[in-house]
């Protein structure tokens, strides 16, 4: 038996979900927040975890943390495989119950995106993407070792694989992963090494677009793509990877040899649409009606990456911000609709801007008519970086770690962590000679 009370399921911590269940704090609901991690993501900042910038800590919060203090919300920590819209209820898996139907009155699904290989899927095993914590610190074990393994290594022919890394798509992450990889080579490990020269190493940015940065203006994305020149990323553009193996990728033809690889290029929408059946775009995104609810289900919402709204002809960005304001609106929405008020105008998406960073101290911003690149836009994305994280505490960590980065070139977190344990690792016949001579120097 349900109870009196209206009960509203929020699907995803993120962005959507995140903004959804603080928009519905006052309203006379139970709210149930469901997410298969405990903690929301800063996914903005994942990069500087892959580079060591930062420490995973240091970008994600406890889902029960931030809305602890909301005493009309639970969360839960669980993977929803499934919506049964006739029975109104989602289907919940975790460590040890399959299947446990939640019901809900109204439903916000927020489940955002996954990486997309382009129906490439063997190269995820070579090219990891970037999207949870457990991805950039894979991303950071496999750079880090790639320079302890150079150190190593007697053979220098084997320097050059080991010290070159390729990034495959120049969007946003893949122009800042590049910008940070480059500065932690020049300001950090540079003096660090006493057998191989870091900044020897080789950064190679690939896209199949014409240009970095393709949704800023073309001003701006020369403005990135020089500033990644100057700090020695070669940016190969107009040719996808028709490859991608354990001996790095072919691009156009050329085989280039690399032993740490990450894919910043597709993403492909959760599984939301299926779970619903319902009508997506061409990208597999559940297409909204204007108040974000689905076709003939008005009590069901989608929103942020895995929602697909065209506003003056044209597609709405996968961004934070789409998120964020679709998640306020929904909530509001649903409580309006519990107190008997009127609905709310259909969305509107507010669009603030877009920005990206390119190495130490340097930006692209593109606002409405304004075009910045340089130290001051680097100061606003700083700004705006600061605001958007997800508790005080964190501002404070993560600005104490920037001013000291800045200043010092060290680094936050450059450990090698093995998940795995510390299991004794088996020399393969070719490396034993090396280790040998090692012993012997
Ligand atoms: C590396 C990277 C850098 C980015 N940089 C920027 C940037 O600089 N600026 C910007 O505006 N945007 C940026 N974005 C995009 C931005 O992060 C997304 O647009 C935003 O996170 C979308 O919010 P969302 O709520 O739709 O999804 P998310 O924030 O991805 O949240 C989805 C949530 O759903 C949970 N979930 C998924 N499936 C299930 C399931 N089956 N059951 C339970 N829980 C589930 C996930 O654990 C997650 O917590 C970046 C994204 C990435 C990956």
């Amino acid at each position: 038996m349900r109870d009196t009370i209206p009960r509203v399921v929020i699907v995803g911590g993120g962005f959507g979900g995140l903004a959804a269940a603080k928009a519905l704090k006052s309203a006379p609901a139970k709210v149930v927040l469901i997410d298969r991690t405990n903690h929301h993501l800063f996914q903005p900042l994942l990069y500087q975890v892959a580079t060591s910038e930062l420490a995973p800590g240091q970008i994600g919060s406890p889902i029960r943390g931030i809305l602890g203090r909301q005493p009309n919300t639970t969360v839960i920590l669980g993977e929803v495989n499934g919506v049964d819209k006739d029975e109104k209820c989602v289907w919940v898996s975790d460590v040890d119950r399959r299947g446990v139907p939640v019901p809900y009155d109204f439903l916000i699904l927020a489940t955002g995106v996954t990486h997309s290989y382009f129906g490439h899927d063997e190269f995820a095993k070579f090219a990891p993407g970037l999207k949870s914590l457990a991805d950039a610190v894979g991303i950071r074990n496999r750079i880090l070792q790639a320079f302890e393994q150079a150190e190593a290594e007697e053979d220098p022919a084997r320097h050059r694989d080991l010290l070159t890394f390729v990034l495959v798509g120049a969007g946003p992450t893949g122009v800042e992963m590049a910008g940070a990889i480059a500065v932690l080579v020049h300001n950090t490990l540079k003096s660090e090494f006493r057998r191989i020269n870091p900044e020897s190493a080789r950064i190679i940015l690939l896209d199949m677009a014409p240009r970095v940065l393709g949704a800023f203006s073309e001003d701006l994305s020369r403005a990135a793509q020089d500033r990644l020149r100057k700090l020695g990323v070669e940016v190969r553009l107009g040719h996808g990877v028709d490859q991608i193996d354990a001996d790095g990728v072919i691009v156009a033809g050329e085989r280039i040899l690399s032993k740490t690889v990450v894919w910043t290029a597709g993403v492909a929408p959760s599984p939301a649409a299926k779970w619903l059946n319902a009508e997506t775009d061409r990208a597999g995104r559940v297409r909204v009606q204007p108040d974000l609810s689905v076709r003939g289900h008005p009590d069901i919402f989608v929103i942020g990456d895995t929602s697909s709204l065209d506003q003056d002809g044209k597609p709405l960005p996968g961004v934070a911000q789409v998120a964020m304001q679709q998640g306020r609106y929904a909530g509001k929405l649903i409580g309006r609709r519990i107190t008997g008020q009127s609905p709310p105008e259909p969305f509107r998406y507010f669009d603030k801007g877009n920005m990206a960073v390119v190495g130490k101290g340097f930006a692209v911003l593109q606002s409405g008519g304004v075009h910045l690149s340089g130290f001051l836009a680097w100061l606003a994305w700083a700004g705006v970086h600061l605001q958007f994280l997800a508790q005080s505490s964190l501002r404070v960590s993560v600005f104490v770690q920037w001013v000291w980065t800045y200043l010092t070139g060290q680094r936050g977190s450059r450990l090698i962590v093995n998940h795995h344990g510390d299991e004794p690792v088996e020399p393969s016949i070719e490396q034993v000679p090396a280790i040998l001579t090692l012993t012997k120097a």
